[in-house]
């Protein structure tokens, strides 16, 4: 629900219009956050929606799906008298307001005639690509699916519906060169020369594959087709689903397939529930819907011959070794296993880079894409950002991602053309 004129006045009236802005520094965007609340409550709701919007290319999309519990609104004042601004339900109100009413007509920014090229329409790419139009690039956005990249193909319709996610795209749009193409190592080749610098913001559109007996079977599903099916309506689902993994994207997966009519979501995952990585507010929202979830647990086999009907699992624990990430190694615990029914597995234990031209640069133990603090790779005049260079992130820190690399390539580039002329 969206608040009205009357809620989002009210709301503003709570800020307390801290000198030092926590909300601000804590929002990986830097959002002028005290300025725009100020500007709804004095009734400029236009006005408040520039502000976000100056900062934040794709204002409307964050404006409903930003995790806020983890960003701005963590660090509200407001929460030691009471409890915090809806500061993300404020941002969403303006920058729709704004949407409804049409946007007026923004002045074209002078060219410097320079051209660039961003890889990717995702969070990252339209981050970058729009701060570049504002300093006068010529930009091309490649995508091979169009713009939008997760919030488009993956972000269950209920959770974003296509009005906030239309109204971002439609006002980007006229400011880039869209060509809709899969870039492949001739194309990224060819983009190269073409363009006096490259941005690369392609994320992680593959997903991991579990390694185990039966995933071949019909009735098993990577997670990122299950969702991008969903949202086209064409996502098939069993009345027993299992999900194997323990992060964000799977609960989005139990979600959908609650929402698709499964009579029983059974969600599997290693370790416990400390170790999650999620939000709080998905995984209690998860569970209100009805969606079990069995800790301590892996998939050791998946179990059926024309299709499947089960899954066979290993109870394990957790040890007092360490991984990277910091969390505990789970063990399995021998003689534990035991079936579970199932007629649809979704498997969601993380993405991989899917473009092949991502052999040419150098990458992290991970498999991402390596960039050193100005976001530039190891080939020259070829910068990155978002899911591609650290993981599955958000998509306000792809954004901000965008944001800082595009103003990076402007000072390679403007750095090159002094050389050019000395
Ligand atoms: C299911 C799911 C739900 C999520 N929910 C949230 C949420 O509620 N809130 C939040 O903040 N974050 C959420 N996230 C995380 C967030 O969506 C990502 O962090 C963000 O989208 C990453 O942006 P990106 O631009 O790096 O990559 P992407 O969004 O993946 O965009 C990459 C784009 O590059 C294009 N591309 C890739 N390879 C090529 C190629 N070779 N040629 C041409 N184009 C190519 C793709 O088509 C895609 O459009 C979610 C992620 C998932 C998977």
């Amino acid at each position: 629900m969206q608040l009205t004129h009357q809620q989002a006045c009210t709301e503003a009236e709570r800020c307390l219009y801290c000198f030092d802005a926590p909300c601000t520094q804590a929002c990986p965007v830097h959002i002028d956050i005290p300025k725009f609340i100020a500007m709804i409550k004095s009734g400029n709701v236009i006005g408040a929606a520039e502000v976000v919007k100056t900062s934040h290319a794709l204002a409307n999309i964050c404006g409903k799906v930003c995790p806020e519990e983890i960003f701005c609104q963590s660090a509200c004042n407001r929460a030691k008298q009471d409890s915090p601004i809806r500061i993300r339900e404020l941002h969403l109100f303006a920058t729709q307001q704004e949407w409804k009413r049409g946007y007026s007509i923004t002045p074209a920014f002078p060219k410097n005639g320079r051209s660039v090229a961003v890889i990717g329409g995702g969070p990252a790419g339209l981050g970058c690509a729009f701060e570049l139009v504002k300093m006068g690039y010529a930009v091309h956005v490649y995508d091979a699916k169009g713009f939008g990249g997760v919030p488009r193909n993956s972000i269950p319709s209920f959770r974003l519906s296509n009005d906030e996610l239309r109204s971002d795209i439609e006002f980007l749009s006229p400011f880039v060169h869209s060509h809709q193409r899969l870039v492949d190592t001739k194309a990224f080749a060819r983009i190269r020369e073409q363009h006096d610098g490259v941005f690369v913001g392609i994320g992680l559109g593959l997903d991991k594959p579990l390694g185990i007996p039966g995933e071949h079977l019909p009735g098993v599903l990577p997670v990122l087709r299950f969702l991008g099916r969903a949202k086209m309506n064409t996502a098939y689902i069993g009345k027993q689903v299992v999900i194997v993994g323990g992060g964000n994207v799977s609960l989005d997966a139990a979600a959908t397939a609650t929402h698709l009519g499964a009579s029983q979501v059974i969600l599997i995952y290693r370790r416990s529930e400390t170790e999650m990585k999620v939000w709080k507010s998905e995984l209690e929202e998860a569970k209100k819907r009805g969606v079990q979830i069995q800790f301590l647990t892996i998939p050791i086999e998946i179990v059926g011959s024309d299709g499947v009907t089960g899954l066979r699992c290993r109870r394990t624990r957790l040890s007092d070794q360490h991984d990277a990430s910091g969390r505990p190694v789970p063990f399995e615990v021998p003689g534990s296993d035991f079936d579970l029914d199932a007629d649809c597995i979704i498997v969601a234990i993380g993405q991989v880079i899917q473009a092949d031209f991502v052999s040419l640069f150098e990458r992290t133990s991970q498999g991402f894409i390596r960039v050193d603090d100005s976001y530039r790779t190891s080939l020259d005049g070829v910068f990155a950002g978002g899911d591609a260079i650290q993981g599955e992130g958000t998509i306000v820190q792809s954004v901000a991602h965008g944001k800082a690399a595009a103003h990076a390539m402007h000072d390679y580039l403007t750095a090159e053309t002094r050389r050019a002329q000395r």
